[in-house]
């Protein structure tokens, strides 16, 4: 699975696709909420997460997700960059 996000997040850094991005519904600690792609593994249920579109890069999805929820952070299984 790992090797698979990897091989999706190439293209993915290149613009040259866009993946669609969910929030968890409830946030972590009370102080964040956790951002994920479609495919992701760890990807809530329906009821508890929020669609929050499609996207080319990962700092428009951080400045929706300020907007919306106040403070994000990434996953690190589907949006591991490092
Ligand atoms: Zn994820």
């Amino acid at each position: 699975m790992k090797y698979l996000m990897n091989y999706f997040s190439l293209p993915f850094m290149r613009n040259e696709i866009s993946f669609c991005f969910y929030a968890e519904k409830k946030s972590r600690m009370g102080k964040y909420h956790v951002i994920h792609t479609k495919p992701c593994e760890l990807l809530p249920e329906k009821p508890s997460r929020i669609k929050m579109g499609f996207f080319e890069n990962f700092e428009e999805v951080e400045k929706a997700g300020r907007k919306q929820f106040g403070e994000v952070r990434f996953c690190s299984f589907c949006c591991d960059f490092s």
